[in-house]
C-alpha cells in the first residue's frame, strides 16, 4: 500500500454568505479552485437562531452540477420547479442533480423557524461531466435512519456512508462518477487505514475535534481541510479528544470549469445560455398555488 500524505492544509475562516448565514468554506479558497470533482464545501453554522430568525435561500436556479445537503442539526425545507417538496432533518441527506436546470428554495422548516434553535450542516457542490450536465433534474433523499453506517472491528470508528464504501458497507445513493462522501467519527488512539482508489482526488474536512492523517500522523484541527497527495491508502489516527471529519474523494472529471454563480458548465457560451434560459423561465418556477 502506498500511503497518501498531506499535500496542504487549508484553514476555513467563518464568513457570512447570502442572506447572512455563517459559513466556513475551505473550498474554493485562495489557491484552491476545487478538489475535482468537488467544487465547493460549506459548513453552515453551527448557529443558534431565536424564534422566527432562521435564514434560508429563497428561489434560485442551478444547472450543470449537483448540490448535496447534509444536515446535522436543524431542519431545511426544499421546494423545487419539478413540483417536489422535501423536509430535510437532522442526519438526513439530499443529493440533488441540478442537471439541465432546476429552480429550488432552501428555507428553514416551518416548525424550526417558529421555535428557533441550532442549525448546523453542510452544502457540497459536486461537478458533473459534460455528458451529464443536461441530466434530468431531480434528487435522491435519504432520512438519517436509511443512510448506511459502518464501524471498525473494534467499534471505535463510526462512518456514515453517504456515498462510496467503508468497512465493506456500500452506500445507498448513486452518483454519476465515482464519489466517496462520508462522515467519519474516530475515537482517541484509534488507527485505521482507508483504502482509496489511486485515481481519486481526496481531502478531509475536520469539523469536530482533531484528527491525524498520513504517514507522519499530522494533526488537522477543527475548521481545517487536508488535501492529500497520491497513493492508494489513507492512514487515519484519532488524536485527543477524538474527532469527526468529512471525507471527500472521487475520480477527477478533468474538464474545463466555467462557473458563474449557480451555474457550472464547461464553456462561457454554455454559461451565457444558462443565464438566458433561466431568465426566460426555461428552468421552470416553483408552483406554490
Ligand atoms: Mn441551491
Amino acid at each position: 500500500m502506498n500511503q497518501r500524505d498531506i499535500q496542504r492544509i487549508v484553514t476555513a475562516h467563518q464568513q457570512r454568505e447570502g442572506a447572512g448565514f455563517l459559513v466556513r468554506r475551505p473550498v474554493p479558497t485562495q489557491g484552491l479552485d476545487q478538489v475535482d470533482p468537488f467544487l465547493m464545501l460549506d459548513e453552515v453554522g453551527p448557529v443558534t437562531y431565536g424564534r422566527e430568525e432562521a435564514l434560508g435561500a429563497p428561489d434560485h436556479p442551478h444547472r450543470g452540477f449537483e448540490t448535496v445537503s447534509y444536515i446535522l442539526q436543524g431542519e431545511k425545507l426544499h421546494e423545487d420547479s419539478t413540483g417536489k417538496t422535501q423536509l430535510i432533518g437532522p442526519g438526513d441527506v439530499q443529493w440533488m442533480t441540478a442537471g439541465a436546470g432546476i429552480v429550488h428554495s432552501e428555507l428553514p422548516g416551518p416548525d424550526f423557524y417558529k421555535s428557533g434553535g441550532v442549525a448546523h450542516g453542510f452544502q457540497i457542490w459536486v461537478n458533473l461531466p459534460a455528458r451529464d450536465k443536461f441530466a434530468t433534474p431531480g434528487y435522491q433523499y435519504l432520512p438519517a435512519h436509511e443512510i448506511p453506517t459502518a464501524e471498525s472491528p473494534d467499534g471505535k470508528v463510526h462512518v456514515t456512508v453517504i456515498t462510496g464504501e467503508a468497512f465493506g458497507v456500500q452506500a445507498a445513493i448513486g452518483t454519476h462518477t465515482p464519489i466517496w462522501l462520508q462522515d467519519w467519527q474516530v475515537e482517541t488512539g484509534v488507527e485505521t487505514a482507508i483504502p482509496l482508489d489511486a485515481t481519486f482526488n481526496a481531502a478531509a474536512y475536520v469539523f469536530n475535534g482533531t484528527v491525524a492523517f498520513g504517514p507522519q500522523s499530522k494533526e488537522v484541527q477543527q475548521g481545517q481541510m487536508a488535501v492529500f497527495g497520491p497513493g492508494d491508502s489513507l492512514q487515519v489516527a484519532g488524536s485527543a479528544p477524538g474527532g469527526r471529519f468529512l471525507l471527500l474523494a472521487g475520480a477527477p472529471i478533468g474538464e474545463p470549469v466555467a462557473w458563474h454563480g449557480p451555474f457550472v458548465m464547461n464553456t462561457e457560451e454554455e454559461l451565457r445560455s444558462a443565464i438566458d434560459d433561466y431568465r426566460r423561465g426555461r428552468m421552470g418556477i416553483i408552483d406554490r398555488a
